[in-house]
């Protein structure tokens, strides 16, 4: 899978994904990943991309032209299956629609700053919108790297362990259960006794039964 980021940030981006899980994924070859400053699609000589709204309420609006050169731009090397903008009012980001993307070869985002983007970017040059949450962050960029974090981990051959991400919350309608390590008691906190008793069957029921428990407590929705 390859993933193209349009942003104004392109600096912020290298440290997230040159750690763990998304460091490797690129290292193995099977994830790749471009950051495309915006600025460099401006065609004015002060490279800036944002202009006052029309209607003129407070806030900058980042305009369509730097958009569109920018998206045409990458179009010509790669045919997307997703141009997705980040967006607080767009679908949510679910485990289902992670999975999904997760399935894509070529996804390119766009992170939006201050006001948003002109309303024609939306209507005619994005093919989806996502939103992480209902909340409002400054920009796109911590909702573009939330979004690649969470798919890429997804695509096959990227954890070690491949059934590590199918007993992850969410994958089947379940949150996980709790889990323990060393030490086997710890200030006189124990560790069930079920995990320790070497009977597999026990162990994965007691664990179907926890995440079912946990379920209902917290998303009952999900059920
Ligand atoms: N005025 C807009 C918010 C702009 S916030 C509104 O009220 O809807 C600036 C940018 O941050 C947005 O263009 C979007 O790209 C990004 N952003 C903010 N909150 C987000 C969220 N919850 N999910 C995804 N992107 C978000």
């Amino acid at each position: 899978m390859h993933i193209d980021i349009i942003t104004l940030f392109p600096e912020i981006f290298p440290p997230i994904f040159n750690h763990s899980i998304l460091k490797r994924a690129e290292q193995k070859g099977i994830f790749s990943v471009q950051f495309h400053n915006l600025r460099d699609y401006s065609t004015n000589n002060y490279h800036s991309v944002d202009d006052y709204p029309y209607g003129g309420e407070a806030g900058m609006v980042m305009q369509i032209e730097p958009i569109y050169n920018c998206i045409e731009d990458l179009k010509q090397k790669r045919s997307y299956d997703e141009i997705i903008y980040t967006s607080p009012d767009g679908e949510l980001l679910d485990q289902k629609l992670s999975n999904s993307l997760s399935l894509m070869e070529n996804i390119c985002i766009l992170c939006g700053h201050y006001k948003g983007v002109d309303e024609r970017v939306r209507q005619n040059l994005i093919t989806r919108e996502i939103s992480i949450g209902n909340y409002v962050l400054s920009g796109g960029e911590l909702a573009s790297m939330v979004i690649c974090d969470s798919i890429v981990r997804l695509i096959p051959g990227v954890l070690s362990d491949e059934t590590s991400a199918l007993s992850d919350s969410f994958q089947d309608n379940l949150v996980s259960h709790p889990v323990y390590s060393r030490p086997q008691s710890f200030n006189g906190w124990e560790v069930p006794k079920v995990l320790l008793s070497g009977n597999d069957k026990l162990i994965k029921q007691w664990q179907e039964e926890e995440s079912l428990k946990r379920t209902k407590q917290r998303r009952p929705n999900l059920l």
